[in-house]
């Protein structure tokens, strides 16, 4: 077999994605590799494509997360300095970490288990009603979520804001790799 773009050099790989013959040169600057194996020219030019497509979507959700967030935090910063009900403005600013905070709060499989089974135990002993326990637990929940929302959210500002950073520059690699494709 021989290089698919260099049809008179013997090949001396395949390409991981596609087959195709390469030769030692087309190995050398395979941008991409998988498992340690390289691409041809085109599933290349493919592959960079498609982490451009997905980063280009991934950026657009970062950034209106990063809007909101910020945007919450504002808003509660100037609830509390207006002297507004700090609750209330505690609430505000919870608003962009809520989200991930009730994800964090999201009893486990064992623990709704546990939770039926203590309930229908209540109920035969006639101590307490299992809906009214659902109720007390929903509300922790809820308390917890907006405790540690306002706590994640100036965290997870920074966080998104970082990731939006790296986002852009993988973007910006990837343009330049794309650019470099039409010398190839
Ligand atoms: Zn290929
Ligand atoms: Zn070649």
């Amino acid at each position: 077999m021989n290089c698919i773009k260099h049809p008179e050099v013997v090949a001396v790989s395949k390409c991981v994605e596609c087959g195709a013959g390469l030769c030692s040169e087309c190995v050398k600057v395979s941008e991409y590799r998988r498992d340690n194996k390289p691409f041809c020219r085109d599933c290349n030019f493919n592959l960079i494509n498609e982490l451009l497509r997905d980063d280009t979507k991934a950026k657009k959700w970062l950034l209106a997360k990063l809007i909101a967030n910020a945007l919450f935090i504002v808003l509660g910063t100037i609830v509390l300095l207006g002297g507004g009900d700090p609750i209330f403005a505690v609430v505000v600013i919870a608003l962009g970490g809520i989200p991930t905070a009730w994800k964090l709060f999201s009893p486990s499989k064992e623990e709704k288990w546990e939770n039926k089974i203590d309930d229908a135990v209540a109920e035969y002993k006639g101590t307490g009603s299992g809906f009214f326990n659902s109720i007390i637990r929903f509300f922790i929940r809820v308390l917890f979520t907006v405790v540690v929302g306002a706590i994640a959210a100036p965290i997870l500002l920074i966080v998104n804001i970082v990731k939006f950073v790296k986002c852009n520059n993988r973007i910006k690699g990837y343009e330049d790799e794309l650019a470099n494709f039409a010398d190839i």
